[in-house]
């Protein structure tokens, strides 16, 4: 078994992990977080890693004290972050939004493999990762659930063989409501996911459909598929986690329940598979299985997402830096849902494109989309 670092220890993918690592005896050389003093403290106990790491400075001193009867080291900010990312064979990229960027860059330049949750590294910056990892040879395996899915089909075939990728998406809680319907819709209407439990930031994304829109770019960058060949189908089951149309007109499907307890082990264990607390999937118990083609009416977020995708560039850093803004005021109950997409639109409108030539260029559209979507 490869030694593991859970970055974003403490979320939803981050604990699943850790879960999946108990169960298969899975060593963890390093645990970094946001915040979360006590769980990471706890988790730290359970797993004896030799290093965590928490980006907060007041938690990491707080942490620093919990830990304090142990040999433990604790590491404080984002540069204790970034070492923590390094210290696994395998760096396991679970924490929300652009702040997993540079630990993503920093374990790819120690040559650590990627299972990668982060999904904003690449929506921000995969014209500058992708190349990066395969300069240095290192592996980027996908953790989320539909790119499981297509990185499974895949091996049905050959990749020039590949005529297109159908991308399931749930559809969220506001399935088959219009914009107007969802505007002053609140904090806990966008929470009540109908199929999985997951972290407050990509429940709001999922309600949104700005999660579909990035998970789009995020397999153009994993598989090298231009978005035209890319199909987003509303599956209302989650059942089907996406799949692979190759050139003879064979569609290749991955099936289960869904659990993410499923792709992030196969992440871990890949090439090998092994057995999976996942509940069997009972098929006749299902009847059915539903697909609809999306609304980009009543979610403008993913239309606003495929705008970015064909302006490349920078574009992406700014959907993404305004749409962390955007859900944070939401979150706080500060806007209604339907201010998300008004105040990505406006960033996308206002901050001005440019092509992306390094890490700064990133950080700098970031910035700026953040600005430009402040209420
Ligand atoms: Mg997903």
């Amino acid at each position: 078994m490869k030694t593991i670092a859970v970055l974003g220890s403490t979320g939803s993918i981050g604990t699943q992990t850790l879960d999946v690592a108990a169960k298969l005896g899975i060593p963890v050389a390093a645990l970094a977080a946001h915040s979360h003093a006590k769980l990471l403290e706890e988790q730290a106990r359970q797993f004896s890693p030799s290093f965590v790491a928490l980006a907060d400075p007041d938690a990491g001193r707080e942490l620093k004290i919990r830990l304090a009867d142990t040999s433990i080291r604790v590491g404080i900010g984002d540069a204790a972050v970034c070492e923590a990312a390094c210290l696994g064979e395998t760096a396991v990229t679970a924490m929300v939004g652009i702040a997993g960027l540079r630990p993503t860059l920093a374990a790819i330049d120690a040559g650590r493999e990627i299972a990668l949750a982060n999904k904003e590294t690449l929506v921000c910056a995969g014209e500058l990762v992708m190349p990066r990892a395969r300069q240095r040879g290192v592996a980027i395996l996908p953790v989320d659930s539909e790119h499981s899915a297509i990185f499974q089909c895949l091996a049905a075939g050959r990749r020039s063989e590949v005529a297109k990728i159908h991308l399931t998406a749930s559809g969220g809680p506001f399935f088959g409501k219009t914009y107007t319907e969802t505007y002053h819709f609140t904090r806990e209407e966008a929470l009540r996911h109908p199929n999985w439990a997951m972290g407050a930031k990509i429940t709001v994304d999922s309600a949104s459909m700005m999660n579909k829109g990035f998970e789009v770019c995020e397999a153009m960058h994993l598989y090298g598929v231009p978005i035209e060949q890319i199909e987003v189908v509303v599956h209302r089951e989650s059942i089907v986690h996406s799949m692979v149309e190759f050139c003879d007109g064979s569609v290749i499907a991955q099936l289960s329940n869904p659990d993410m307890r499923l792709p992030i082990q196969y992440a871990l264990t890949y090439p090998e598979r092994l057995p999976c607390p996942v509940r069997p999937l009972h098929l006749t118990e299902l009847a059915r299985l539903t697909f609809f083609p999306p609304d980009l009416e009543a979610f403008p977020c993913l239309a606003l997402a495929y705008d970015a995708i064909r302006r490349g560039g920078n574009a992406c850093a700014v959907l993404n830096g305004a749409n962390e803004a955007a859900v944070a005021a939401f979150l706080r109950g500060d806007i209604p849902f339907g201010r998300i997409p008004e105040l990505v639109s406006r960033a996308l409108d206002t901050v001005p494109h440019a092509p992306l030539s390094g890490l700064g260029d990133v950080l700098e559209a970031d910035q700026a989309a953040r600005a430009a979507a402040a209420i």
